[in-house]
């Protein structure tokens, strides 16, 4: 189902997402979005954190777009390189 809102920008064109609509994807301040422009139209979805390396969204290491296994990997890496 679609919901729909007029928003007006803001002085500094930043725009408030509805609280319905953050409360439905449990946004929270500081959640990471993904924001496209296609055609005439600017979507905003919610951006599953995921590892950069393999794409799990499991055990990835917090704040960071990397999973503990592919870190260990890395490490490995970066140690048997010297
Ligand atoms: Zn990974």
């Amino acid at each position: 189902m679609t919901q729909m809102e007029y928003r007006t920008l803001d002085e500094t064109s930043r725009v408030l997402i509805p609280k319905k609509f953050r409360e439905a994807l449990h946004l929270e301040p500081k959640s990471q979005l993904k924001i496209y422009l296609e055609e005439n139209r600017i979507i905003i979805e919610k951006a599953e954190l995921s590892c950069r390396m393999c794409g799990s969204k499991e055990d990835l290491i917090e704040g960071f777009p990397m999973c503990r296994s592919c870190a260990e990997k890395a490490a490995f890496l970066l140690q048997a390189s010297k």
